[in-house]
């Protein structure tokens, strides 16, 4: 024992304990959150780059505070999973959206609504129930549904992804392929598990500077995705000079800052009627 060594034992003693206290309140502020309703859909357009309208809008979530604080999903997104609160917290978003977007997508029969899925809800399969008593018999039909799935993380467990997917299939609900190119997929990948859709991540659109100056990765992504009969979105758009590099490369859908950012639904209701297709 030396004093130096107990030091070291209390301040790691103490800083444990200063993180278990921490996460306990967070865990209680998340789940008070969730059942005060604090944590809502914000909505982001995805805009056709031919037309200019409105084709669709991408979920994503955010805590409102009763201070008014407008807390962004990076911070309390990987704590919900841990915490067991992801599930709740999805089931939450998923019910207001039917809410907010009945009218919307009854009106406009081609309107898509993505929602972003836990790797764990979609893992265990509970998913399709949950998507079935949310949204059967709701103004919004199952083919108006995308559900997102990231590639950031494997599936590691591909039997069991093949079947949750062929429900979600049967149902008429498509997936799409989050943060495409960033992570595990490969022609095989995509196909055996019977992607709809892919989403060509920010960080490869971020490459497009100009549009006459081909940029591989993308030019690859947009020609893997057309050779299986992929959809595609682009994401993450910024400038002029990327939305044309994408429709010239015959890119129909995009989302991002140049059109909108995600929004409150008042908003993104009046903008949706302002862009709704013919
Ligand atoms: P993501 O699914 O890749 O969503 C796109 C993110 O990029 C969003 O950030 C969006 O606001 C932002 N974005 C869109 N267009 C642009 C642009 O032109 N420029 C820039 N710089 N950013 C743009 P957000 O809303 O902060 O969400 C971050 C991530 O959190 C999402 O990334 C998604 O992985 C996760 N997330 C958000 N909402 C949910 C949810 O309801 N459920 C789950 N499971 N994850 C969610
Ligand atoms: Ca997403
Ligand atoms: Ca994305
Ligand atoms: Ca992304």
């Amino acid at each position: 024992f030396t004093i130096g060594g107990c030091l070291l034992g209390a301040l790691i003693l103490v800083l444990a304990l200063q993180f278990a206290r921490r996460t306990k309140i967070r865990s209680f502020d998340l789940e008070r959150g969730i059942m005060a309703g604090e944590l809502k859909p914000y909505y982001q357009p995805v805009i056709n780059l031919r037309t200019g309208k409105l084709t669709g809008c991408e979920v994503l979530i955010r805590w409102v505070k009763r201070n008014g604080e407008i807390v962004p999903p990076g911070a309390f997104i990987d704590y919900a999973e841990v915490s067991g609160l992801a599930i709740p917290m999805t089931l939450s978003l998923m019910e207001q959206v039917r809410g907010d977007l009945e009218t919307l997508c009854s009106e406009v029969p081609d309107f898509k609504v993505s929602i972003n899925l836990f790797e764990g809800h979609f893992r265990d399969g509970s998913v399709v129930d949950d998507i079935q008593s949310v949204f059967g018999g709701s103004g919004i039909s199952y083919r108006q549904l995308v559900f997102e799935i990231t590639e950031r993380r494997p599936l590691d467990d591909r039997n069991a992804a093949n079947r949750v997917m062929t429900a979600m299939h049967k149902l008429g609900v498509r997936i799409a392929m989050d943060d495409a190119g960033t992570g595990h997929s490969n022609l095989a990948y995509l196909q055996t598990l019977g992607i709809d859709i892919i989403k060509i991540d920010k960080i490869f659109i971020d490459m497009i500077k100009d549009p006459s100056e081909p940029v591989p990765v993308v030019d690859g992504l947009i020609a893997m995705a057309r050779e299986l009969d992929i959809d595609i979105i682009a994401e993450g758009v910024e400038t002029q000079e990327q939305a044309l590099y994408l429709r010239a490369k015959g890119v129909v859908n995009a989302q991002g800052y140049l059109f909108a950012r995600p929004m409150p639904l008042a908003p993104f209701l009046t903008l949706a009627n302002a862009l709704k297709p013919q």
